[in-house]
């Protein structure tokens, strides 16, 4: 039989090691919200088999099962078999684009990059009030939901790092594009050229960054080797708070939700803890934390394609939220506290912000 799809082909093996167990059925956010077998791991995997074997088209009809996946991880993370779901998706998806059964919210999303340089198709982003370009010892990377979504946590962050007095540069930013392979199409090289020569033109040792895809991005992929090459050091936020002297001190009731691209995908879980026990002692863990944390149901496209769905993942991580009795949630990631503020009921009294919000609000309350 010829090779119809050659990009899930190359996860033959790892399909057909999927032995149905459903360990990952309890771990799924997605079936945690629709309470459908066929949309947890087991399910896709289950599909793509039949169409390996040739007894199904990735047509229209498998457009709900294959684009309705955040790529938590949550699964391969709990999976016996090793069965690396999110990258087998990811492959499924990429088929289904050439074969013009993509999802209808992500048809031209590449166009929108190649035309705007960021995933919302805005013409230009919001200024912040401060300058880009210079030359700094840490530039600074915003990404997309950064720049044009989520400003406050944005300037919330800008405003930390100005009272940490880091010597900062901002630069004229375009979307890293790695997350166009969650949704079925390629990173593009020429966005990535960009952003390398404007992050290397500040001649700055470190690059931070708040989004964690981003950070994958940057560190994971070839195609930002020379960010690596000119011996940038490369850190998420988090990471570089953690070793800042904040001396700040709260008696708030805190806990943090563990961004799945954050932590699952770049194992970062005790930098965002250090620093947020370290001025709130009364921290609390969300009762699915660490590897096992809850995805908050926003990410691989599903915000974008199956809001309401979205929104139901978010509000089963609220309620844990609820149950821990904390009275703030903070991230670490503009897109988790986006999904999560959105799928807050007013009945519920807590607050979620990121944790450079929280740590500004302190700033501001202290001075
Ligand atoms: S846990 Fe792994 S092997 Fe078991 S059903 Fe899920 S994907 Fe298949
Ligand atoms: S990656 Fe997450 S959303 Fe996708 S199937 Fe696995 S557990 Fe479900």
């Amino acid at each position: 039989m010829p090779d119809t799809h050659p990009l899930l082909e190359e996860f033959r093996d790892q399909i057909q090691r999927c032995s149905r167990c459903g360990f990952c059925q309890a771990h799924c956010p997605v079936f945690g919200g629709t309470q459908r077998p066929a949309l947890n791991a087991r399910g896709k995997m289950l599909l793509l088999k039949e169409v390996l074997a040739g007894r199904l088209e990735l047509d229209q009809e498998l457009i709900e099962t294959i684009f309705q996946c955040t790529t938590c991880a949550s699964c391969a993370q709990n999976c016996p078999s090793g069965v690396e779901v999110p990258e087998i998706i990811k492959a499924a998806r990429r088929e289904m684009v050439g074969l013009g059964t993509c999802h209808p919210a992500f048809v031209g999303m590449d166009q929108v990059l190649d035309q705007h340089h960021n995933i919302y198709a805005e013409e230009e982003p919001e200024d912040f009030d401060r300058e880009r370009g210079g030359q700094a010892e840490v530039v600074y990377f915003m990404g997309c939901v950064g720049q044009y979504r989520e400003e406050e946590a944005t300037e919330a962050a800008l405003d930390l790092l100005d009272h940490l007095e880091v010597d900062y540069a901002l630069i004229d930013e375009v979307c890293c594009s790695g997350v166009l392979e969650d949704v079925g199409f390629a990173l593009k090289p020429h966005l990535a050229q960009k952003n390398i020569e404007t992050i290397l033109a500040t001649g700055a040792k470190t690059l931070v960054t708040s989004c964690p895809y981003c950070l994958r991005t940057f560190q994971g992929r070839d195609e930002y080797l020379p960010l690596k090459q000119a011996g940038l050091e490369i850190m998420h936020l988090s990471q570089f708070l953690a070793r800042q002297d904040l001396g700040l001190s709260t008696d708030l009731v805190v806990a943090y939700h563990d961004p799945c691209d954050l932590g699952r995908h770049a194992g970062i879980y005790d930098e965002p803890r250090q620093t947020i026990k370290t001025v709130a002692p009364n921290f609390v863990e969300l009762a699915d934390n660490r590897e096992n944390a809850l995805c908050c149901g926003a990410g691989g496209g599903v915000r974008g394609a199956f809001a309401q769905n979205s929104l139901a993942m978010a509000r089963r991580r609220l309620e844990q939220m609820e149950t821990s009795g904390a009275q703030v949630l903070l991230t670490e990631c503009n897109s988790c506290v986006h999904n999560l503020s959105n799928a807050k009921l007013r009945a519920q009294k807590f607050e979620v912000m990121t944790t450079p919000q929280f740590l500004m609000e302190l700033i501001e309350e202290s001075s």
